[in-house]
């Protein structure tokens, strides 16, 4: 099990774009959690976005 890194990102499921902050671990997507740093969207994200990691464990393609 490696360590988990946080990248910052933008929701791309609706035209809102919330900032998100996802957690990745050995290449996965384990959690996906609103961005409080966004000033557009304060840390908010709709529960679609944050069923994300769950539904969807897929290979991160982000830095
Ligand atoms: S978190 Fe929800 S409201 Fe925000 S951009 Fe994604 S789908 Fe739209």
């Amino acid at each position: 099990m490696g360590k988990a890194t946080l990248h910052k990102s933008a929701c791309i499921l609706c035209y809102i774009n919330c900032g998100i902050e996802v957690e990745v671990e050995d290449g996965l997507m384990k959690r996906v959690r609103g961005d409080k740093a966004n000033p557009k969207s304060l840390g908010y994200i709709c529960q679609k976005a944050g069923q994300i990691g769950r539904a969807m464990p897929m290979i991160a393609s982000c830095g």
